[in-house]
């Protein structure tokens, strides 16, 4: 688990009248251990400020802590966070335990031993020990999802961070694979910063939602305050609010 701090964090794209604001100073206390979800229409910045908090794309101004490190200028290895997509960006050619076992291999010291053993682990807490020696073609789309995650754990990082990771599923795996990434969530106890469009997701999640729009925050609270106490018209109308 690690407390994530953003402080005044500004993303500009592009120069002059050609700019962009993709987040617009937004500023956010995530405790140790929360599930933070992030809302807001498309083009909102919900992505940008992942990437940002991931190190996969630096802040015009602004800064982030994790734990009590400033990480400005840490690549997205050193922070380590896990990174979960929609289209789940797995090797095609590999096996389900080399994508598993891929990054470990690249980025730790740990022995032949201990990487088998924490790919066992990882994807046994995901049910997916019976697809280790398949190729991503081979499975289905929710079981790529959990190979993803699996991935996503095997590194036992302090952050999750998921960036839409349930917008490919049907309904029905929706529904289970929430399930799921709560269970995680409290299982390993990480700190999770997740994205979505899905007012269920929105609304069932989390421990406090963060509605974005044109990159800026517009209300920060428990679903239910946001929903029953929207801060403004954009949130009322965005999350359906009663009138
Ligand atoms: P969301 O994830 O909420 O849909 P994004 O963070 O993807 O929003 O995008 C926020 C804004 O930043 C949009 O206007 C988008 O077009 C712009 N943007 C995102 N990435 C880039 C980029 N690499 N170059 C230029 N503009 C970008
Ligand atoms: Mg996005």
């Amino acid at each position: 688990m690690a407390k994530i701090t953003i402080d005044d964090v500004t993303k500009r794209f592009g120069e002059g009248d050609e700019s962009i604001i993709a987040v617009d100073d937004v500023s956010l206390d995530i405790r140790d251990g929360e599930f933070i979800v992030f809302v807001g229409p498309s083009g909102s910045g919900k992505s940008t400020l992942m990437r940002i908090v991931a190190g996969l794309e630096t802040q015009t101004e602004g800064d982030i802590h994790i734990g009590d490190d400033l990480v400005n200028q840490l690549g997205p290895r050193a922070r380590d966070i896990a990174m979960v997509f929609q289209n789940y960006a797995l090797y095609p050619n590999m096996t389900v335990e080399e994508n598993m076992s891929f990054g470990l291999k690249m980025s730790t010291d740990m022995s032949a031993d201990e990487v088998e053993e924490a790919v066992t682990s990882a994807a046994e807490m995901m049910d997916i020990d019976m697809l280790l020696d398949d190729k991503p073609g081979e499975l289905s789309g929710g079981q790529q999802q959990r190979v993803a995650l699996g991935r996503a754990i095997v590194r036992d990082p302090n952050v999750f961070l998921m960036d839409e990771p349930l917008s490919n599923l049907d309904a029905k795996l929706r529904a289970e694979m929430r399930t799921e990434i709560n269970r995680l969530q409290n299982d390993l106890d990480v700190t999770t910063l997740y994205v979505t469009h899905d007012q269920t997701e929105a609304m069932t999640m989390g421990d406090r939602l963060v509605v974005l729009n044109y990159g800026e925050l517009q209300q920060v609270g428990t679903p239910l305050e946001c929903f029953y106490r929207p801060a403004n018209q954009f949130v009322a109308g965005f999350l359906g609010s009663p009138s």
